[in-house]
């Protein structure tokens, strides 16, 4: 459907050079606390855009309530009553940041030449949006929003994030470098994201998988506008490890390779224990036997969580569950 053109994805902008129509997503998990500063701030970058005539009118704001148990959807609610620009959808239940943000990009496709994602706490200068804009219309149909510095991160986060990237390229996933779930990305683009059926989804090692011509915009990352970060650390972790196992094949190499090395070494091993029992005349000691007990018993638990955590993702691609389920549209 993506490949043909003249097929229903052709908008008005496409076919005529209107301004085109552009979709801001914005995942929400608990952010009562920061909703209606980010709903006040997007407009009036998308209102700046609508009246110099940069952008269609039709042009709007995605939210999407990732099952929040404070009062988000109410604030959502409000927002849409007092605002035009405001669209939102509320997801049943909480299905992390991941298939929130993919359930307004599917949702909202339809609706938009071109759909940037961002976060709800505004950490992502919202000033580089008409800068992707216009990278989007000299036909780029991916911008990935790059963050400048680091400087307002925690001296933890910035460096875990740094190591997190250098072992994801090291695993040869190929990833953008300093670059989050800011990015603008045409309607095809997700229409060809909706071919990738995987269950288990890290979207930024997705995208870069789909070719099309990309451009970068740098911005400043600044501090969260209100409210708590809602990636704690044992989430970062689980996300990080996503990352590497839906992207990557290389842990299990590595085991591979490991369990070459440790053959390695017994056989070695064996031969020193053959050679001393007919010339050197020793009782093998209890360490020799002990010791390769140890050693091959870690090695291979570690294989066999390898192994397992494939597996699991295996059982996860097999059963085809929904991502997500929409409880409500306004
Ligand atoms: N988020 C979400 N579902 C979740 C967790 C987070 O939709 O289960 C959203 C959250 O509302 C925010 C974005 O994902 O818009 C990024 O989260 P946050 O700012 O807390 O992460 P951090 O910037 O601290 O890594
Ligand atoms: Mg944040």
């Amino acid at each position: 459907l993506y490949l043909r053109p003249k097929m229903s994805y052709t908008s008005a902008y496409m076919e005529k050079n209107n301004p085109p129509i552009i979709g801001i997503v914005v995942p929400c998990y608990n952010e009562e606390a920061v909703i209606k500063e980010t709903a006040g701030a997007l407009s009036a970058v998308l209102n700046g855009l609508i009246g110099e005539g940069k952008i269609s009118a039709s042009s709007f704001l995605g939210f999407v309530d990732d099952g929040s148990r404070d009062q988000t959807w109410r604030l959502l609610e409000e927002a849409k009553k007092q605002n035009e620009l405001v669209k939102a959808i509320k997801l049943a239940g909480n299905r992390g940041h991941q298939n929130a943000l993919l359930a307004g990009l599917y949702t909202f496709n339809d609706q938009a030449d071109a759909l940037i994602s961002i976060d709800a706490d505004l950490q992502d200068d919202s000033a580089a949006i008409p800068k992707m804009i216009e990278e989007y219309q000299t036909g780029h149909e991916i911008v990935y929003g790059v963050r400048d510095k680091r400087n307002r991160d925690t001296f933890f986060k910035k460096y875990s994030a740094l190591l997190f990237y250098q072992i994801m390229l090291w695993l040869g996933a190929n990833i953008v470098y300093n670059h989050a779930d800011y990015r603008l990305a045409s309607r095809r683009v997700i229409l060809a994201l909706k071919e990738y059926g995987e269950e288990n989804l890290f979207l930024r090692g997705i995208f870069p998988l789909l070719g099309f011509s990309t451009a970068e915009v740098k911005y400043d990352r600044l501090e969260r506008r209100a409210g708590n970060s809602k990636y704690p650390f044992s989430k970062m972790m689980a996300f990080a490890w996503e990352g590497v196992t839906s992207l990557s094949v290389k842990p299990l190499r590595l085991v591979t390779v490991v369990g070459f090395l440790v053959f390695g070494v017994s056989m070695a091993l064996s031969l020193y224990v053959i050679f001393s029992r007919f010339y050197l005349r020793v009782v093998p000691g209890w360490s020799s036997i002990v010791l390769p007990l140890y050693l091959l018993g870690g090695i291979e638990l570690l294989a066999i969580g390898v192994i397992g955590e494939y597996l699991g993702k295996i059982y996860q691609e097999v059963k085809r569950r929904p991502r997500y389920i929409i409880d409500k549209i306004i």
